[in-house]
């Protein structure tokens, strides 16, 4: 075969492979009603305060994943690899190994103007070291409440309560928000003990409280608000260089930003907004995010959103404001991890898990029994960041053919494609290689583009 005949023209290829599936696709329309009545369906979507999903995602009454209540335990998050955790796992020595190499590099790399690890790279990663926009357990709690107004606390069917606390949080930033009623499954979500090592604890209170070494949290309050921030795709295009960390810094700290402003709002309305104390704290992000309906487990063993793929950082807060609670939703992401693989692939130290089917077997002690998934090597992840780019790596964010502008017509129709026809799913896969939408872009480039606010697309996009 001729160079030139390897490369595929993509008009022809869309051609053929649109020929190829016309029967498939006058199904599929036949499937899901006409243009009028999925419109219709967004409306009413709208009208009752839910996300406004693309129209591929059904609600599920169980997630994707299955899940195995009675052995799945509250985790405490000393256990994770982050923080303190990877230590432990390595051992001193080898952390101290780690750690010099990693000094090393970047100082070498700055001396050699690297791009992507130069100074002005490094300047832009550490952008919001020490900046003051703290999470706290109890919000500030600094907005008047109704009764320094003079006036009731807020009162409003849990319908209304969660149409506006949405349109509030997607105001303040929020990309998708979903609600996980607390009961005895999912209290089992919320860790044991925070990064801090504080123990989270529920108790028959009326106002939650902490001292030194511990959290409480009302019984009163049921009900968990899980909201996704979107990460630049432009950033993580990147990867793994600074520029592409930087996205993560940043959505961690508007999430922070959208935590505080609505603790304190919802003090306004005279109820309790209870957020992570520390980063990542509270509660496990994707299986509280898939609870919510926000999105499906997937091969990273992170949580990909229909909307925006993985590229979002996932956060939580609990309130005792009565809020409407969301179902889990099946939009054929799992299913299409099954066969997809390209994130296991592209991952340079294989940390991910290349299996068929997931599974209920944990990689480590870093990772909770009780639910089946692709489990990862967070050591070798880690070490990875360490030895090499020295940050937080997301090639494998990066490459996956859900990480993608849902603007594009063809990624929006093949999202809908796999999720009707999971047989499809291998072609979907050798269709995005075909078109090296996983492939990174120039790091220098990166510095010229007229880039949209937070590097992010943030008009969302739902088929008629
Ligand atoms: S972040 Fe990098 S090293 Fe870690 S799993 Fe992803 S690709 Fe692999
Ligand atoms: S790259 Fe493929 S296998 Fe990996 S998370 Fe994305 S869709 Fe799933």
């Amino acid at each position: 075969m001729t160079e030139q005949n390897k490369k595929i023209n993509r008009r022809d290829f869309i051609k053929q492979m649109t020929g190829g599936l016309t029967g498939v696709a006058a199904g599929f329309i036949g499937l899901n009603g006409d243009a009028k009545t999925r419109r219709l369906l967004a409306n009413t979507t709208k009208m009752i305060g839910k996300n406004k999903r693309p129209w591929w995602v059904k609600e599920v009454d169980e997630p994707t994943i299955e899940i195995d209540w009675d052995r799945l335990q509250r985790f405490n998050f000393s256990k994770t690899a982050q923080g303190g955790g990877f230590e432990k796992y390595v051992g001193e020595t080898e952390y101290r190994r780690l750690q010099l190499i990693e000094e090393n590099n970047e100082y070498q790399r700055i001396q050699e103007n690297i791009p992507g690890y130069s100074l002005r790279d490094h300047a832009f990663g550490s952008a919001h070291s020490g900046l003051s926009n703290k999470r706290s357990f109890l919000g500030a709690q600094s907005a008047p409440t109704p009764e320094e107004r003079g006036t009731e606390k807020w009162v409003g069917t849990p319908k209304e309560a969660t149409r506006m606390l949405r349109s509030v949080m997607r105001h303040f930033g929020a990309g998708t928000v979903g609600i996980v009623e607390i009961n005895e499954k999912t209290k089992k979500l919320i860790y044991s003990h925070d990064p801090d090592g504080r123990a989270i604890i529920f108790e028959d209170v009326e106002k939650a409280y902490e001292d030194s070494e511990k959290r409480v949290i009302p019984n009163t309050a049921k009900w968990i608000i899980v909201y996704t921030v979107q990460m630049s795709l432009e950033a993580l295009k990147r990867s793994p260089t600074v520029i592409a960390q930087q996205t993560t810094n940043l959505s961690y700290n508007r999430g922070s930003y959208i935590q505080s402003a609505t603790q304190n709002f919802l003090h306004g309305l005279g109820y309790q907004g209870l957020g992570e104390a520390t980063l990542n704290g509270l509660g496990i992000s994707p299986a509280l995010g898939v609870m919510a309906g926000l999105g499906e487990m997937s091969r990273l063993n992170r949580m990909i959103t229909p909307e925006y793929g993985p590229m979002v950082r996932v956060f939580k807060m609990i309130t005792d404001l009565p809020l409407q609670p969301d179902k889990p939703i099946d939009a054929g992401i799992m299913d299409f991890c099954k066969t997809c693989k390209k994130c296991a692939e592209a991952c340079p130290p294989a940390a991910l898990s290349i299996e068929d089917e997931p599974t209920w077997e944990v990689e480590g002690p870093w990772s909770n029994f009780g639910h089946k998934a692709f489990f990862e090597d967070s050591i070798k992840c880690r070490t990875y960041w360490k030895e090499k780019p020295g940050t937080n790596c997301g090639i494998c964010f990066a490459v996956c053919p859900y990480s993608k502008d849902n603007k594009v017509w063809m990624h929006s129709w093949a999202q809908g494609f796999v999720s009707k026809f999971p047989f499809l799913n291998k072609y979907f896969r050798n269709l995005d290689d075909a078109f090296s939408y996983g492939a990174m872009k120039s790091v220098e480039e990166w510095w010229d583009l007229d880039l949209p606010e937070y590097g992010i697309n943030t008009e969302r996009v739902v088929e008629d």
